[in-house]
């Protein structure tokens, strides 16, 4: 928490990468349903262990 950039609303839902490392190997840690139909998604980086989560909509 405490990461968000006000400039980029969604970035963190389309860029998967690690910024540090340009790495993509994020591994899915945890999926839990959130209000509003979405789906909330606790990633971490393979290589450098960096965390992020992601808010997807669920489809159905
Ligand atoms: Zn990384």
């Amino acid at each position: 928490m405490g990461s968000h950039s006000p400039k980029r609303p969604s970035e963190e839902q389309r860029g998967l990468e690690c910024r540090q490392w340009g790495c993509k190997h994020f591994r899915v840690i945890y999926t839990r349903p959130c209000r509003g139909g979405r789906l909330v998604r606790r990633r971490g980086c393979r290589r450098c262990g960096r965390r992020i989560t992601t808010w997807e909509k669920m489809i159905g």
